[in-house]
């Protein structure tokens, strides 16, 4: 009988020990609101195209809104001037970018209670946590520069901090990580002189998209720090050159950088580009069939039942963060972030459906043991860490070229 006392007791420390493990999620939403949160990538503008969207209240669709963003505690997102690469031939693009750039800002004239525009780290701190949701510009796909160097500072004016060098397709810069063969193998020598005078300016040289050879050529030639916005982990996508391998992570890494993990289930399920690949040729041969719109209801429905048949896994959140350890297991706590592409992608895992899911990545971290410095730096200390240096390179640059 004696012994029954010290028994009890030690499980039901053993439980009490257990329970305080796991986090609830208002401990979570309370650091979420207590850290600043930076998301380098969404890709708003180009849904906003043909049709304006209202941000400023709930939407019932999309991934992106000020209110999601102020539940999730979102403070920085980097908003994308995305140019398709059908424009690669045109010579409207850079005309173009300039109107995908125009639409962001206009976010702040309509909104100014809500939204405002900032060019530095030093103006977010500044600002610090408030209701204020803090917006960079920021382009993806060079297509937009028309082929002229020049451009990089027409953009870097206007407030643009990180460009994308290269989208789905080759173009001027560089060999792109979706199409077949290569163009330049790697980068070109016009995408040589863009990412010196990125270096130059002190704008962020984006890696995310680029095929491997243009990777290599990048990490080569870049002065400073480069990022990845956008780019998961290709150790658990094996042959999906979108995704980054361990040592890219490696060398992004040993460079000063950052590598932004998305959430789409895209970038995080195995085999999920293959399957959704097979679903588009599938989808186009449907809309052509019976002469409907992408967005069309049969169309949709459609989808949804070929992702049933296919068993298309949008996987999980705990994915999402398998992600972000896995590059943390290989470099450390400080070339890690969350670089969503919300509004870029058509499937998510639950739990991050939008940008009110912040809290539930931190709910995770925190369960699986981080400390609040370590989700303060993955959230956006490291990336505001790694553009404060490609400044101070921009800067020192122009000290040496004075002397
Ligand atoms: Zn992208």
């Amino acid at each position: 009988m004696r012994f029954i006392f010290p028994v009890l007791l030690f499980f039901t420390l053993l439980l009490s020990w257990n329970h305080q493990k796991e986090v609830s999620i208002d401990q979570a939403m309370q650091t979420a609101h207590n850290i600043l949160i930076l998301d380098s990538h969404i890709d708003l503008p180009y849904m906003m195209r043909r049709e304006f969207i209202d941000l400023s209240v709930r939407r019932d669709e999309g991934h992106f809104d000020y209110v999601r963003a102020r539940e999730g505690g979102l403070n920085v997102p980097f908003i994308a001037a995305y140019i398709s690469p059908s424009y690669e031939d045109s010579s409207n693009a850079d005309e173009y970018t300039h109107s995908q750039i125009d639409l962001i800002v206009s976010f702040q004239k309509k909104w100014p209670d809500k939204f405002m525009i900032v060019k530095s780290p030093e103006e977010i701190n500044q600002k610090g946590i408030t209701d204020t949701v803090m917006i960079v510009l920021c382009i993806e796909n060079g297509t937009g520069l028309e082929g002229l160097v020049e451009n990089v500072e027409h953009f870097y004016q206007r407030g643009v901090r990180y460009m994308t060098l290269i989208h789905s397709k080759h173009n001027r810069l560089g060999d792109s990580s979706f199409e077949e063969g290569s163009r330049w193998d790697g980068l070109s020598p016009f995408g040589e002189k863009v990412v010196r005078e990125m270096n130059r300016l002190g704008m962020m040289v984006d890696v995310s998209h680029a095929s491997d050879g243009t990777f290599y050529d990048i990490m080569e030639i870049s002065q400073a720090p480069v990022i990845a916005t956008h780019s998961a982990c290709r150790h658990f996508t094996p042959g999906f050159e979108r995704n980054l391998t361990d040592g890219m992570i490696q060398m992004i890494a040993r460079k000063g950088g950052v590598v932004q993990i998305p959430f789409g289930s895209f970038f995080i399920v195995k085999d999920f580009f293959k399957i959704s690949q097979e679903i588009n040729v599938q989808r186009e041969q449907f809309m052509a069939e019976h002469r409907v719109g992408r967005r069309d209801s049969a169309t949709m429905k459609f989808v949804d039942s070929l992702r049933t048949l296919y068993s298309l896994n949008p996987g999980t959140l705990s994915d999402v963060v398998d992600h972000i350890e896995h590059v943390i297991k290989l470099v450390g706590v400080d070339h890690v972030g969350l670089g969503s592409d919300f509004e870029g992608v058509s499937m998510v895992p639950e739990g991050v459906e939008d940008v009110s899911g912040y809290p539930n990545i931190i709910r995770e971290l925190m369960n699986r043991g981080y400390s609040d410095e370590d989700i303060q730096k993955i959230c956006s200390g490291n990336f505001l860490r790694v553009w404060s240096e490609v400044r101070r390179v921009a800067e020192s640059g122009r000290q040496e070229s004075h002397l």
